[in-house]
């Protein structure tokens, strides 16, 4: 059960250029399983933030991350009678909705996704720098 090199915590950086958006990281999270050399296992994909999130979500029309955005913007109104001082409320309650971590198999090397899934970082109060924690796991049988 000894752990090869690859096999630890990978970080990477996500520049946000929007107040509210979602960015597609597959292929940032698929590069850090490579580099894990993790050929059959797990993957965890984790967001240090609190008003940022992560989702699975259709990559293939990019109207539906469009979509989930609009409505996000719809179901937590930018005015409320919110308490937090920091004023971003409504970005800590967006971030909630997705939460802050996935798990996705991998097999073959590869991350076992449906056809028209892809990873998504959830900015909902950006522009900002942002950092994303992914760590591949080999499975024993
Ligand atoms: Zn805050």
């Amino acid at each position: 059960m000894g752990k090869s090199k690859g096999d630890m915590l990978q970080t990477f950086e996500v520049k946000t250029s929007a107040k509210t958006d979602l960015i597609d990281i597959t292929r940032f999270v698929q590069e850090a399983v490579r580099k894990a050399k993790v050929t059959d296992g797990i993957c965890i994909i984790f967001v240090p933030h609190t008003t940022a999130g992560i989702t699975i979500n259709e990559n293939a029309d990019p109207a539906v991350s469009r979509d989930i955005v609009m409505m996000f913007n719809k179901i937590v109104p930018n005015q409320g009678p919110y308490q937090h001082l920091e004023g971003n409320s409504p970005a800590h309650i967006k971030a909630s909705m997705t939460g802050f971590s996935q798990t996705v198999f991998v097999a073959s090397g590869k991350l076992v996704l449906g056809t028209w899934q892809g990873i998504f970082f959830c900015e909902f109060d950006g522009p900002r720098s942002r950092k994303v924690h992914v760590r591949a796991m080999k499975v024993e049988e």
